[in-house]
């Protein structure tokens, strides 16, 4: 073989694919529900968007991003994560100036140079939304409540809910100087990336695999909120009570980027090992004026639509149907039957689905192939009978000739008494 696909991407194929679209179609319809529009922006963006954000010392910024400098000499980068690009566009088309709350969701590929393994990968897609405009708690456990009744719409019964709040930039002053302090004290059991985080962010050792039991000793953000942040957090907590969503505090739950405020949160799968997180998100107050724009309050979620699919429940109803049968299967006898079969199967698609068959393989194993598709009509046109086409019903498989003329008004018959019958 030639090409093979990049490493850490993945074909979805034809019968996934289909999987696929009724997964994203239970988050499409549960987002409408709560009032998010869909917002498209664009797969790259100057890189800045991203650097500035994200936060340089983050893993996503610092090791798995796709950047690159175009033939225009700017540097541009395959959105590794979408809020940053949705700010972005809010900003430049002025939805800031609509008041009030935006809210905004998205379905897409993402780009992460990260090392591929089970549940990680470097193409992969997220499903996610953002509302923009409020500070209150509610949107705050509205936007758990969303991506927890998707979830269970698609069949998950037992998913955890991590929860934490990381403050502001109010408490993070005084609780940073606290936790270099103790980095500083451990500094002989960090790892090199972290002796190199302490200065810079220290709160982005908290994301680091390799110092987990360094982890355990250190200060948490949640016993150093100041009193704004420790009530908001209490409210957000007491509105997912009052919707009955479970949740457990992780005071350790940082999350990987630096522009999260206040509330964070994780939905966890038991059986996805390492890479457990289905989805995460989060409050990010201060992103929409570090992007240039009023200060404006905003909260977000995105889910990872591999790892919902590698784990989705048996009985989930995304599993039901599978791709739609055609309606009809347009057989084609013999090379010199090909024009009829061009314009019977133009005229049967003011009907239904078509699928034509040009292999100009034997009849028998064309009739196959309709009956593999649970095509419901097979129509065969041979250039033997110029004037005829001949109808098969798959169901049944009786078979009547129809003159070329009567074709539609005998479709449309079959259906009709298909349908009142
Ligand atoms: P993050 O904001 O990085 O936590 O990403 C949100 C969600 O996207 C995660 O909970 C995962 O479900 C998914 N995700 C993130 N990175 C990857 C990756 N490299 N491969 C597959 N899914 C990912």
């Amino acid at each position: 073989m030639k090409y093979t696909k990049p490493r850490g991407t993945q074909d979805i194929l034809p019968p996934d694919v289909y999987l696929w679209r009724r997964v994203e179609t239970v988050f499409e319809n549960t987002f409408e529900a709560y009032g998010y529009e869909p917002i498209r922006t664009p797969i790259f963006e100057h890189t800045d968007v991203f650097l500035r954000s994200v936060g340089e010392a983050t893993d996503i910024v610092s090791k798995e991003m796709y950047t690159f400098v175009d033939r225009g000499g700017r540097s541009v980068t395959l959105r590794p994560e979408n809020t940053a690009a949705v700010i972005r566009a809010y900003l430049e088309n002025g939805l800031h100036r609509r008041g009030g709350i935006t809210r905004l969701c998205y379905t897409g590929p993402m780009f992460r140079y990260d090392r591929p393994q089970s549940g990680r990968y470097r193409q992969f897609h997220q499903v996610g939304l953002e509302a923009i405009g409020s500070d209150n708690p509610v949107v705050d456990a509205e936007t758990i409540d969303v991506v927890m009744t998707a979830l269970e719409a698609l069949g998950f019964d037992s998913l955890a809910v991590k929860l934490n709040s990381v403050g502001c930039a109010e408490c993070r002053k005084p609780y940073g100087g606290v936790l270099r302090r103790e980095l500083e004290r451990l500094k002989g059991r960090l790892c090199e990336d972290c002796v190199g985080r302490t200065d810079k962010n220290p709160m982005r050792v908290f994301d680091c695999k390799k110092c987990e039991e360094v982890k355990d000793e250190l200060p948490s953000i949640s016993d150093h909120l100041c009193p704004a942040c420790a009530d908001h957090f209490a409210r957000v907590k007491s509105h997912l009570d009052l919707l009955e969503r479970r949740y457990e505090i992780d005071s350790r739950l940082v999350r990987g980027l630096d522009y999260y405020t206040r509330t964070t949160f994780e939905i966890l799968h038991g059986s996805l090992g390492a890479q457990n997180a289905l989805c995460g998100g989060g409050r990010y107050d201060d992103l929409v004026e570090q992007c240039g724009g009023p200060p404006t309050p905003a909260v977000g979620f995105s889910a990872g639509l591999e790892r919902i699919i590698s784990v989705l429940p048996e009985g989930s109803p995304a599993r039901k149907a599978g791709r739609n049968a055609p309606d009809f299967y347009v057989a084609c006898a013999d090379e010199n039957a090909a024009p009829r079969v061009v314009l019977v199967a133009r005229g049967l698609r003011t009907l239904g689905t078509v699928e034509v068959d040009v292999s100009m393989r034997v009849l028998k194993t064309q009739l196959r192939q309709a009956e593999r598709a649970l095509a419901r009509i097979a129509v065969i046109v041979e250039s033997a009978s110029p004037l005829h086409v001949k109808w098969r019903d798959m169901a049944n498989r009786e078979q009547i000739d129809v003159e070329d003329g009567r074709l539609l008004d005998v479709a449309r018959e079959h259906f009709t008494d298909k349908r009142s019958g």
